[in-house]
């Protein structure tokens, strides 16, 4: 049945385990679908629910978890912590944990286990998950004792503690292209990643006719300082449209 149609009945979003490209997107996708449901006029006969990794948060930064958890709850939208799948039937439409739980589905969206690139699985370099590590403020090839200094990791590609988002990688090319261009100069390291600097934009309301209107904010954090309390607002949103439609004008050597 195509989305636009689905108009009763449960959307199961069915997020498998961490890693994950963006690892906000599974809270806004729930928020932002309920959004969308609620124009179309169809939210009061449709469930929305989240099922979530083993993990008791929707999102390592904590005034991220809170506000989620706030929205989440203020819309109906269920959400199931440290459901770990092992099954799912479709000729039932159940997916089934570990543990045995049932939750049936008439539209389920799944986040598959993301993986680094074959070569680098096959090849020993990286972790078994494909992920490449490196030291967290160099970003430096480091693998037990093995060590590169010539081999910069990153991006999506790094095995270290930090959101696989654009942003991330956005931050860390600065560090890699200069120490790059250092090392063939032959001036050695110079630029040490400050570490883990991330933007992930946060939506929680759509640009529709019938809503609050788009609502949006850009978290920030790294390594050591935790985002601050926010609320998404509509300057957020018009914000985050200015952001991107700059971006192109706005990125380095772009
Ligand atoms: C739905 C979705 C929404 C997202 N939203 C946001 C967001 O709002 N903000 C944000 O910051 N991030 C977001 N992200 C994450 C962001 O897209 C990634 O973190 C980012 O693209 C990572 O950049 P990268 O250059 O490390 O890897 P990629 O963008 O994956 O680039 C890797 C490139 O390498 C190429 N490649 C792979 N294997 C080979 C090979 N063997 N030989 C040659 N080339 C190869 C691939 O084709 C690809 O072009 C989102 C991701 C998804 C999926």
């Amino acid at each position: 049945m195509p989305f636009r149609g689905f108009n009763r009945g449960t959307i199961v979003e069915l997020f498998v385990e961490s890693p994950i490209k963006c690892p906000i997107a599974p809270l806004k996708f729930g928020l932002m679908l309920d959004d969308y449901l609620r124009d179309r006029g169809v939210r009061s006969s449709v469930d929305i629910v989240l099922l979530y990794p083993p993990t008791d948060h929707l999102h390592a930064q904590p005034e991220v978890n809170k506000l989620g958890r706030i929205l989440l709850e203020e819309r109906g939208v269920k959400y199931i912590f440290n459901f770990s799948v092992s099954e799912i039937r479709p000729e039932e439409k159940v997916v089934v944990s570990d543990k045995g739980e049932r939750i049936k589905y008439d539209l389920l969206i799944t986040i598959p286990p993301h993986r680094g690139a074959k070569a680098i699985r096959d090849s020993g370099i990286g972790d078994p998950y494909g992920f490449v590590p490196c030291d967290r403020y160099t970003l430096q090839y480091r693998k037990g004792k093995t060590k590169y200094d010539e081999v910069y990791v990153i991006g999506d590609a790094t095995a270290l503690e930090v959101a696989k988002a654009a942003s991330v990688a956005h931050y860390q090319s600065d560090v890699v292209v200069e120490n790059l261009v250092h090392d063939i100069t032959g001036e050695g390291l110079q630029i040490r990643y400050r570490g883990g600097e991330t933007i992930c934009p946060m939506l929680t309301d759509l640009y529709t006719q019938h809503g609050r209107g788009g609502r949006a904010w850009l978290p920030w954090w790294d390594y050591k300082v935790n985002e601050m309390p926010f609320m998404t607002t509509r300057f957020g949103w018009w914000f985050i449209r200015a952001f991107y439609l700059s971006l192109p004008l706005t990125m380095r050597g772009g």
